[in-house]
């Protein structure tokens, strides 16, 4: 751009900027001519309560959910799995149909609103029929089958909040499409049990059923009926309630006198048809072969009706005795075909990130440690802090870690902080640095210090580092 474009172009924006000013005074004068002689509305007092099952996770936590969410990210990896995001909000009807339109999730504990746009939508209570809608939308059925996708994320619940249970929580899901095989089913609860033996949770149960095809299912579902009416009397009203709706939710009773009664019910595996059967008996074989710890449970159900042949749950047993459970999942093989597509087999499962921790904590696992900082810098006096902010940057790019606290002005408590921290190396910019541009690299295992012109700093904290290692080296030595 020429010298004179230039010009013109600074006197274009000094122009506008000055009209945009008496604009701006104009219009403040004009508010305040409105507001003379009005009273200012009282401000609405609000409450410093999280909304109730909304919960802060806070840095002393963090440790703990950086180490979960790193395991469970690697394994997806290790495993072959593309992550994806998928959005929090959902039509509702894409959830509704698919879990159950008389569910008792869908009836109480769906997050649901109309857009301004007037739209049904619903805060996601589950990842899986979101990421099989994405599966379609984005024609994955096109490409080379299976397709594994891991993702992860809050889910919403209006559930009765109690520890371990929220109306916010955070699940990370492991989904295969296209692939009916019993041995991926196996491979999912292998991932499921490699990810908790990673995060140090090892006592542990998987609980497996399988609730046959939906034809074998509907069956077995008017004969839980016609036994569960035959039982009527001797059910809790609550459950009595769901009888004809959502008889297999009876099995989830903790109540004695409803288990009693479900003790002696007709149990799935005993009327499934013959390919559901063979697919069981294939996948308990694998499951064998790895050697995996698994009970099965003829009583066990999901809270989903999307669910297909094989379910499972897997639970954590506390000192009290108490289960708790940290996943679930299954096949859903007809979902697919359910949304519109080509008749898709596909098996996943989802860990509630929030258990796990709890479990973590718990155990007092081993929780995630960050990488540690080798350098220190620390400041004293305003322009010191101005130029340090640009040595910061500096040894970042160099690739090497460095705390820093800016907020802290005392030189003495900077230093503490450096020796609490154990880094290898402190630089100190005081005021007679800033002016001169030099920084001071202190070893802070030799306690020797020299001064180095700014440019000159990177090689002078490698060198120090380099040092530091050797004298780290030969006092480990002398200690032996
Ligand atoms: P589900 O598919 O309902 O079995 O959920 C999968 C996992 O998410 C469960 O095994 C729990 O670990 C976790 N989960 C479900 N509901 C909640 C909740 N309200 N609060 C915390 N975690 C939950």
């Amino acid at each position: 751009m020429s010298q004179k474009k230039t010009a013109k172009k600074t006197t274009t924006t000094q122009k506008s900027g000055s009209i945009k000013k008496k604009v701006a005074k104009k219009m403040s004068k004009v508010i305040e001519k409105k507001l003379v002689g009005k009273k200012l509305p009282t401000r609405e007092m609000i409450s410093l309560q999280s909304v109730r099952g909304m919960r802060d996770i806070l840095p002393g936590e963090q440790s703990y959910w950086q180490q979960a969410r790193k395991v469970l990210e690697l394994e997806a990896e290790e495993y072959g799995f593309g992550r994806i995001d998928v959005p929090v909000i959902e039509f509702e009807n894409l959830y509704r149909q698919p879990i159950g339109p008389d569910s008792e999730m869908v009836e109480k504990e769906f997050y649901t609103f109309k857009t301004r746009g007037r739209d049904d939508v619903v805060l996601r209570p589950d990842f899986t029929p979101a990421v099989a809608r994405a599966y379609l939308q984005h024609g994955m059925n096109m490409f080379t089958q299976p397709i594994k996708l891991f993702s992860t994320g809050s889910s919403y619940r209006y559930d009765r909040p109690a520890e371990g249970r929220y109306r916010e929580f955070q699940q990370a899901n492991y989904d295969i499409f296209g692939e009916h095989d019993p041995v991926l089913d196996a491979q999912v609860i292998q991932i499921a049990y490699r990810v908790l033996q990673k995060l140090g949770i090892n006592d542990i149960q998987f609980q497996v059923n399988s609730i046959g095809t939906r034809e074998s299912r509907e069956q077995y579902n008017d004969l839980l009926k016609s036994y569960f009416l035959s039982k009527k009397s001797k059910l809790p009203s609550k459950y009595r309630d769901i009888i004809e709706t959502d008889p297999m939710r009876i099995f989830d009773a903790t109540d004695d006198k409803t288990m009693q009664v479900c003790a002696g019910a007709p149990q799935a595996i005993d009327h499934l048809d013959k390919e559901s059967r063979e697919h069981f008996k294939n996948l308990l074989e694998y499951l064998d072969e790895l050697d995996l710890p698994y009970m099965i449970n003829p009583l066990l159900t999901r809270g989903m009706e999307y669910y297909t042949q094989t379910i499972f749950e897997i639970y954590a047993t506390d000192e009290k005795g108490m289960k708790h459970a940290l996943g679930g999942g299954g096949r859903y093989d007809d979902l697919i075909e359910s949304f519109g597509g080509e008749p898709t087999p596909a098996i996943g499962f989802g860990f509630g990130i929030d258990r796990l921790v709890l479990e973590m904590k718990r155990l007092k696992t081993k929780s995630y440690q960050p990488p540690r900082a080798r350098v220190y810098l620390a400041q004293l006096g305003d322009l010191a802090k101005k130029k340090s902010l640009r040595i910061f940057s500096d040894i970042e790019n160099a690739g090497i870690l460095v705390a820093e606290s800016f907020g802290r002005g005392n030189l003495k408590e900077q230093m503490e902080q450096a020796q609490k921290m154990g880094v290898e190396v402190t630089l100190i910019v005081g005021q007679k640095e800033a002016l001169d541009g030099t920084v001071i690299v202190k070893n802070m295992h030799t306690g020797t210090q020299e001064t180095v012109a700014r440019e000159k700093v990177i090689d002078a904290v490698k060198n120090a580092m380099k040092q530091s290692v050797v004298v780290k080296k030969v006092r480990h030595k002398q200690k032996k």
